[in-house]
C-alpha cells in the first residue's frame, strides 16, 4: 500500500489560478489602449510576445517591460510606469475558478490540511488570492519573497508542510504546473506529486510526476481516497 495522502499543498499561478488567461486579457487591454493605434504590430502579433516574455510570470518584471519600451519605441512606454500599473491592474485580469474553489472549501469542510506555496511578489500574490476568492479559503498562504527562499529550494517545502502539521513529507501531495519548481523540488524533498499539464510533456530529464492532470477539480478522486 502506497503511504496515505493526508495533507495536500498548492502552487497557485497555473494551478489554481489560471494566470496565462489573465495575464492575456491585460496584455490584450495593454494593446487596445498603447499599441493598437501602431503600424508596425497586429494585436495577436503584440500579445503573443507579451505573453511569452512574461514566462508564466517568472521572468524579471524590470528586465520584461524595457522589452516592451524597446520592442514598441513609436508607444514611448517608461518601464517604470508600466511595472507599477501592473501592479495595480493585473489583479482586475484574475478571475476566481469555481470548480477550484469548491474543491479546497471541501478540503476545508472535512478538515484536510492544505495551504499555497507561491513564488513572487508577497503583496501581488496576496493580492492574486484575494481576487480569486483563495484569501477566505485558505488555511494558509506562503509566498516567496517574504519567506526568503523559492521553490525549488528546500526550506520552502519544510516550512508549507510544518503548517500543515502533518510530520512526514511522504503524506502530503503538491500540486503545480512547474515541473522543477514545483514538481522536482517536491519529490526531491520526498513528497508526492500532481502536475498540471496545460497541454505539455513532462521534461525527460526529471522523475515523473506521481499524478498528470488536466485540471485541479480532478483530485476530487485522490481527495475521496481519505475523506
Ligand atoms: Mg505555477
Amino acid at each position: 500500500m502506497p503511504p496515505p495522502i493526508k495533507a495536500l499543498l498548492f502552487d497557485l499561478d497555473n494551478t489554481l489560478i489560471d494566470r496565462e488567461a489573465a495575464f492575456t486579457r491585460f496584455a490584450t487591454c495593454f494593446y487596445e489602449d498603447n499599441l493598437s493605434a501602431l503600424k508596425s504590430t497586429t494585436r495577436e502579433e503584440a500579445v503573443a510576445k507579451m505573453v511569452a516574455w512574461d514566462q508564466d510570470g517568472y521572468s524579471d518584471r524590470g528586465a520584461m517591460f524595457a522589452k516592451w519600451a524597446q520592442e514598441w519605441p513609436e508607444a514611448r512606454l517608461d518601464p517604470e510606469k508600466l511595472l507599477t500599473w501592473y501592479r495595480t491592474e493585473m489583479k482586475n485580469h484574475v478571475q476566481r475558478d469555481n470548480d477550484v474553489n469548491a474543491l479546497l472549501a471541501d478540503l476545508n469542510s472535512h478538515r484536510i490540511p492544505w495551504g499555497i506555496v507561491t513564488n513572487g511578489n508577497t503583496t501581488s500574490q496576496h493580492v492574486a488570492c484575494r481576487a480569486a476568492g483563495l484569501d477566505q479559503l485558505a488555511p494558509f498562504v506562503i509566498v516567496s519573497q517574504q519567506a526568503g527562499y523559492r521553490k525549488p529550494d528546500p526550506r520552502i517545502f519544510r516550512d508549507a508542510i510544518d503548517q500543515t502539521g502533518i510530520e512526514s513529507p511522504e503524506n502530503v501531495m503538491f500540486v503545480g504546473d512547474n515541473p522543477r519548481a514545483d514538481i522536482d523540488g517536491a519529490k526531491q524533498f520526498g513528497m508526492k506529486t500532481a502536475w498540471v499539464r496545460r497541454g505539455r510533456q513532462f521534461p525527460d530529464d526529471l522523475q515523473p510526476p506521481d499524478l498528470e492532470i488536466d485540471h485541479v477539480a480532478e483530485l476530487r478522486d485522490i481527495v475521496n481516497l481519505f475523506v
